[in-house]
This record gives C-alpha cells, structure tokens and sequence, in this order.
C-alpha cells in the first residue's frame, strides 16, 4: 500500500467508498464526480501507478478487471452498451496514479472524447 494514494486508501477502507464489486485482487466503486449515470472505478487492489508499469506478468489481473467490469455492467442493466476507459499520464487525463479502469453508461456517450 502507497499511504498518499488516495485509491488504496479506499482498498484500506480509510476513505469510505460505495463498493459494487470485490475480489481477492480487484475492486470496484462509483466514482465520486460521476460524469454518467453508471460511473465505476475498477482497480488492482495492488498499487501499480500507471499502465506504463505493466509487467508480462499482470496480464491475468488485467484481464480480470476487464471481466468484473463486464459483469458490473450487465447488473447496472447497461444492455445498450457502455465504455470501459483507461488514462494514462498527465496529458491522458490521469489524475490519480493508481491503474484504475472507468465503467461509463447509461447515457449516450459521444467518440471522440474531448
Ligand atoms: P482519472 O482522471 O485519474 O482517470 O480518474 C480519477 C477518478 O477518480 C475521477 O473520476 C475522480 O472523480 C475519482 N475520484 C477521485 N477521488 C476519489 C475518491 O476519493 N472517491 C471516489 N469514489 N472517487 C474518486
Ligand atoms: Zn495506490
């Protein structure tokens, strides 16, 4: 655990968040600023700051988090579709540096995004 990440704070349970998915290695919770009506954050429980440091081996978690956010959406009754984004880097929009995965439906979301 990183004590100034704000994420595994929330793994720790120190910042409270309303979970709706957890695993062994992965968990997920609505995001706080909300900028669609399903909004999730999905997380390795294990701090790793940025896509960038991806190793061979977390490919599986990788992997995983992509299938818990499948399963998260069919239970937010996403049936029209939904996305799945990752932001890497400052100039990618990321602002916290703990890998994390945004679940966004339950509106019209337009391509590109801005
Ligand atoms: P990023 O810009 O790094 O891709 O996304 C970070 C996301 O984390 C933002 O959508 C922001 O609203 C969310 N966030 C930041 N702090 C907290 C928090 O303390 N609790 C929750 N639930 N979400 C947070
Ligand atoms: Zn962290």
């Amino acid at each position: 655990m990183e004590n100034d990440c704000i994420f595994c704070q929330i793994v720790a349970g120190e910042i409270p968040s309303e979970r709706v998915y957890e695993d062994d290695r992965i968990l997920a919770f609505r995001d706080i600023a909300p900028a669609a009506p399903t909004h999730v954050i999905f997380i390795p429980k294990e701090h790793i700051p940025t896509l960038n440091d991806l190793q061979p081996g977390q490919s599986e978690l990788m992997g995983e988090i992509i299938l818990a956010a499948k399963e998260v959406a069919a239970k937010e009754g996403l049936t029209s579709g939904y996305r799945l984004v990752a932001n890497c880097l400052k100039g990618g929009g990321q602002e916290v540096f703990h890998i994390h995965f945004h679940l966004l439906g339950g509106r019209e979301l337009s391509w590109p995004p801005g």
